[in-house]
């Protein structure tokens, strides 16, 4: 489809909340990564971002995605300003609770009225419990954050009540099961299916009824460059499509996505998912080999050559050896060391490589032939320096 006869709301696919019956676009606006007119205040640039937002709404899209901290917490005022003009049950506004910042049930109360205030509106449609994890996830009940954002919910402040999510599958199940959610926000792409666990996360919040939401359904970009032979896999199966557009489908082809949240940062960005969702092309069995082809050799450019094979487990102190190794590979193929540092603190301080003794006893386990204390060591001084 070419852009230009983009006009109307009628191409872009939707999918339904079923408590409101508002209908959602599977293609949602992370308003993350917009346009900055100051990189330290991350101030956003008003003008061109506006445009991309009204751009997105002509073209079908109808789901914003803020949070008290985007932009230093200039994403709130910057989106409360641009959807102003728009009558309020035509968008759907999301933000979230900053959940490590809660010191009491006070705070609760504080930063949900000052989001309102900021958002420009009476009610939010959805509403996240932000970033939870095994940590964090303690002062839902410490400061009765689910009970008093369920009174909002009763109230009409907030339509649907979900959390997001950065953690293990155990973790999510106590979570998703521990209290009544509409809906989840969770890390899946086609490489985090497997390296995160995403399939396991997916599923549990089908079992449980819960509506899922996608974010970084490119992981930061990763998956919109790969390496030179990843991406000629993909360029050769469809010359005319963008690498992005074959993560964003992966994402938004499986059943109960709700929407899949693209943090755009310019014109070309949206313009290019909007093509992609308009309407949304499930993947058929030949494109999920073609993407099995391309991860393979992405995985194939990794330094360290473990399969994961896990046969040097356990470690006695307690190292999660593969899990660490696929940490460092990602960031050799193509990652940052801001992503690293996100995957390897997943892992846990008892499970990374500050843990090894250098004991030897996993070396000859592994058929690969992996100096497996040496590299640790390399990677633990890696992830301990400020490059
Ligand atoms: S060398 Fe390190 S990683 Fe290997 S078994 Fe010993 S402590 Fe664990
Ligand atoms: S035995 Fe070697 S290849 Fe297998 S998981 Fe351990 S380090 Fe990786």
């Amino acid at each position: 489809m070419q852009l230009s006869t983009l006009t109307t709301t009628q191409n872009m696919t939707t999918s339904s909340v079923t408590d409101t019956g508002k209908p959602v676009s599977l293609l949602g606006f992370g308003i993350m990564r917009m346009p900055k007119k100051n990189a330290v205040t991350q101030r956003i640039d008003r003008k061109t971002a506006a445009e991309m937002i009204d751009f997105a709404i002509a073209n079908g899209v109808n789901y914003f995605d803020t949070a008290y901290i985007y932009h230093l917490g200039d994403s709130e005022s910057f989106i409360g300003e641009a959807l102003k003009k728009y009558p309020r049950e035509s968008f759907n506004l999301a933000t979230k609770l900053p959940t490590w910042l809660v010191k009491s049930e006070r705070d609760v109360e504080k930063f949900f009225n000052r989001q309102l205030e900021k958002c420009q509106t009476d009610y939010f449609d959805f509403y996240l419990v932000h970033s939870l994890n095994n940590d964090n996830r303690k002062k839902i009940d410490k400061y009765n954050i689910y009970e008093i954002l369920s009174r909002k919910k009763a109230e009409g402040k907030i339509k649907n009540l979900g959390f997001s999510f950065h953690d293990k599958p155990p973790v999510l199940k106590e979570i998703a099961c521990g209290y009544d959610w509409d809906f989840a926000q969770i890390q899946l792409n086609y490489l985090d299916w497997e390296l995160q666990d995403a399939r396991t996360q997916y599923q549990i919040l089908r079992d449980r009824g819960i509506h899922v939401i996608v974010m970084e359904p490119v992981r930061g970009g990763t998956l919109a460059t790969l390496n030179p032979k990843s991406a000629a896999i993909l360029k050769e199966a469809a010359p005319d499509k963008s690498l992005a557009s074959w993560a964003i489908r992966y994402a938004a082809s499986l059943p109960g996505v709700l929407t899949v949240l693209s943090g755009m940062s310019n014109l070309e960005q949206v313009k290019d998912n909007l093509n992609t969702m308009s309407p949304l092309i499930p993947f058929s069995e030949a494109e999920y080999k073609t993407v099995t082809n391309a991860l393979a050799a992405y995985k194939k450019s990794a330094v360290i050559p473990c399969t994961a094979c896990r046969y040097c487990m356990p470690c006695p102190m307690g190292v999660d050896i593969p899990g660490v190794f696929a940490a460092y590979n990602l960031f050799c193929t193509g990652g940052n060391k801001f992503s690293f540092s996100g995957d390897y603190d997943l892992l846990g301080n008892e499970h990374k490589a500050a843990q090894c003794v250098n004991c030897g006893k996993c070396t000859s386990h592994c058929p690969q032939s992996i100096k497996i204390p040496d590299w640790l060591g390399k990677i633990n001084t890696f992830a301990n320096s400020e490059e």
